[in-house]
């Protein structure tokens, strides 16, 4: 093999070089965790196991997060804990330092660092390429495409792409990532045809043709709502921005003062109320202390897997429903430049926050009209908008997702969402459950997909560890086969 539909292959192709002694595993998505994920393999699994890495966009290794053009977007997590290796977490700090030192002469990065995210794309790109030059044993091939997908009533598994082409595999690992916002129902959903309206703030349209004075109304005010204003205030934006959501609340910043550390005799809880409890009187008293709440919840985070799969049912459910709001604002926190630049567009009165549910869209001429209730209130307020766009965070509900991948794995029963709504469902060990809970011995998900069973699977520091751990169990499941001649295979699609 291998490499299917790589340029000059045409359209209708199939797989049918592959040597029977060797396995394939195919990784669904090269963002990060896809990447990651690949990069582990080959380390663990032996020269009979071909990786075949999927993507259906132009860049491997970036994903959605990675991508950004817009050098404020910033890592909301400090350089010093963003190494892609869990037992090497300086890496990526090293990386960069050097990066920065070739660049500019000096090495001033610091463990405590917000560096662009875009940065971080270049970082996992480097590791991709770096694997991909080590000759002569070339057992990674990346191809461009777009699953549709998968087979799996033969001995191996058929993976459907864009033009017909097919690829054979043993394993698979759905490694898909985050999926646009879905659109929040409202009395007259025509209103999202217009437009007006923008259901993805990571599209390229989002911000384009905006009148720089007209107002803007973000539907959202979690980090993809901040990531939208600082872009907005790039682009000179001076309209006023309206950022709307049901509790209205915003992330936390960062803090850079010191902390104060959980007493080591004391254990997690996992009982919801408890474990409630327990973070309250830490905060307070890391408060009496004068010291900052953020590293408590730091503290917990490496625990918070386990917490979860622990917790019954009805305590996650609970969590979800009532919960999840507070703990994302506490969690997923604001690089200090950012959050400096949010607070003055607020002081100046250009951001305003608002707690409220949308009513109706009214489109006018020019504007949309829009009808929203503040929280709390019974009454129907209004404000006018040039652009809606929709910051609600990634559609999790994959009974919402358009995704032809995911459609056809639901369809006919592959998959089936978790209970909660919060990706696939998946056992502990990463596998896909099947639409009546069989558990699947060859196909797998990472990531954010897997937020069900692992809840804290957002993050680079989660994430990097699943691979590391869906590596080993896989290299564990593939039969040991003689070695295939691997060196002649041409390697045709550049990263
Ligand atoms: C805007 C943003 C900022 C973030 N910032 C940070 C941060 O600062 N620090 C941190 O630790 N974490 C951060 N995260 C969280 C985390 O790092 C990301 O969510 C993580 O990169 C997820 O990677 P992924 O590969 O699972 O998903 P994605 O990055 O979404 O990648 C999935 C890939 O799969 C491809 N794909 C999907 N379906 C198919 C298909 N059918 N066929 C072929 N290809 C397919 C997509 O094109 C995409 O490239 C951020 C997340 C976002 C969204």
């Amino acid at each position: 093999m291998m490499l299917i539909g790589g340029p000059g292959s045409g359209a209708g192709t199939e797989q049918t070089g592959d040597a029977m002694s060797q396995t394939t595993i195919a990784v669904i998505g090269a963002g990060f965790s896809g990447t990651l994920l690949s990069l582990h393999l080959l380390r663990r699994c032996g020269p009979g196991t071909q990786i075949t890495l999927i993507e259906r966009n132009s860049q491997f290794g970036r994903g959605q997060a990675y991508s950004t053009g817009n050098a404020s977007h910033v890592l909301n997590v400090p350089a010093g804990r963003m190494s892609a290796y869990h037992g090497q977490p300086t890496h990526f700090l090293e990386w960069a330092q050097k990066r920065q030192g070739e660049a500019s002469g000096d090495g001033g990065l610091a463990a405590g660092s917000f560096v662009p995210r875009r940065l971080y794309g270049d970082y996992i790109r480097a590791l991709l390429k770096e694997e991909l030059k080590r000759a002569p044993e070339r057992r990674l091939d990346l191809l461009r495409g777009d699953v549709r997908a998968i087979d799996r009533s033969g001995a191996r598994l058929g993976l459907h792409l864009d033009r017909g082409r097919v690829v054979h595999a043993d394993f698979a690992v759905l490694a898909v990532g985050n999926f646009p916002p879905a659109s929040m129902p409202v009395a007259d959903p025509s209103f999202y045809d217009t437009a007006f309206y923008r259901p993805d703030p990571w599209a390229c349209d989002a911000l384009a043709g905006l009148d720089p004075t007209a107002p803007v109304l973000l539907i959202g005010t979690g980090l993809t709502m901040v990531d939208v204003v600082i872009s907005l205030l790039d682009q000179g934006h001076a309209g006023p921005i309206y950022a709307l959501s049901r509790r209205g609340l915003l992330p936390h910043r960062h803090a850079s003062g010191a902390g104060q550390p959980i007493a080591a005799e004391h254990a997690f809880p996992t009982v919801l109320t408890e474990l409630l409890r327990f973070m309250r009187e830490e905060a307070q008293k890391a408060r009496r202390a004068g010291a900052n709440w953020q590293p408590i919840v730091d503290e917990i985070r490496p625990f918070m897997q386990d917490v979860w799969q622990i917790m019954s049912p009805a305590d996650k459910a609970r969590f979800v429903r009532h919960l999840r709001p507070w703990w994302d604002v506490h969690r997923h926190r604001m690089a200090p430049a950012v959050a400096d630049r949010i607070e003055a567009a607020r002081a100046s009165g250009q951001l305003q926050i608002i707690a409220g549910r949308v009513q109706s869209y009214a489109p006018e001429a020019g504007s949309v009209r829009i009808a929203y209730r503040p929280r709390g209130t019974d009454g129907v307020r209004t404000l006018a908008a040039a652009r809606v766009i929709n910051c609600s965070g990634p559609t999790a509900d994959y009974d919402r997702i358009s995704d032809g991948l995911i459609r056809s794995l639901l369809a006919d029963g592959t998959a089936r969402p978790d209970f909660l709504r919060l990706g696939l469902d998946v056992t502990g060990t990463c596998a896909l459950l099947s639409r009546s809970g069989a558990i699947s011995r060859r196909l797998f998900a990472v990531g954010p997909v897997t937020k069900g069973a692992f809840w804290e699977m957002t993050a680079v520091p989660d994430i990097r560890r699943q691979c590391e751990f869906l590596a080993q169990h896989l290299s564990g499941l593939v039969k040991p086969a003689a070695a295939a001649p691997a060196a002649e295979r041409p390697l045709t699609f550049s990263i």
